[in-house]
């Protein structure tokens, strides 16, 4: 990957949603861009701060069964 990765795969990548061979893409290019490091940096904390957000609020019920 010689180009810049797109927004929108840096969102996806802070959100773990790539595949496998998009991640290790992303990886070798930040490697050598630090511009692009900087990009992923900003993107992990706009979704880091989203998650801290959405624990707030409790979606799950806790207690329901779950012996295995
Ligand atoms: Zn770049």
């Amino acid at each position: 990957m010689s180009e810049h990765p797109a927004e929108e795969l840096l969102e996806q990548f802070a959100l773990r949603r790539l595949s496998a061979a998009s991640v290790m893409e992303i990886y070798r290019h930040i490697d050598v861009c630090a511009h692009c490091r900087e990009r992923l940096q900003a993107e992990q904390a706009f979704v880091d701060t989203i998650r801290a957000v959405l624990r707030q609020v409790p979606d799950e019920p806790v207690g329901s069964s779950s012996s295995s």
